[in-house]
């Protein structure tokens, strides 16, 4: 069963033909906002395995400084994916349907997290970065 994700409103979906991997969360202050949540949750996707099966013109894009971005429904402004250069680099988890069989392997940034947030003590934290993979 390929990996499938959709917005909230439906009309951007895509497909992963391959497993995410590195799933993370970062509680820096700049993911908050970009996630409009306590933390990011993201994970990363081979390039070459995804592909958009619907609704990719009502996609929009914020790209910061350095070359990394992320895309947007822009009709009920669900956060569907990171891009590095302008190529699909990662997904949010929160688009995900169904199980991707990933945890959540690094809580990052908790150092600066939200006053209000209480992470859970299972949870594998590091301050700042976590160690450095791909
Ligand atoms: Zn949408
Ligand atoms: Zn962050």
């Amino acid at each position: 069963m390929p990996i499938t994700g959709a917005c909230f409103c439906g009309e951007v979906r895509y497909q992963v033909d391959g497993r995410l991997h590195d799933a993370r969360s970062c509680h820096c202050s700049r993911c908050r906002k970009a996630f409009s949540s306590q933390a990011s949750s993201y994970a990363l996707v081979e390039p070459s395995e995804f592909r958009w099966l619907s609704g990719k013109e009502l996609l929009t894009s914020y790209v910061g400084s350095h070359g990394f971005g992320l895309q947007f429904c822009s009709r009920c402004g669900s956060t569907l994916c990171g891009i590095f250069d302008g190529v699909v680099h990662g997904v949010t988890l929160g688009c995900v349907n169904g199980d991707p069989e990933i945890d959540i392997g690094m809580h990052i940034f908790v150092g600066s997290k939200a006053a209000w947030e209480i992470l859970p003590d299972t949870a594998n934290q590091y301050h700042e970065q976590g160690p450095k993979k791909a």
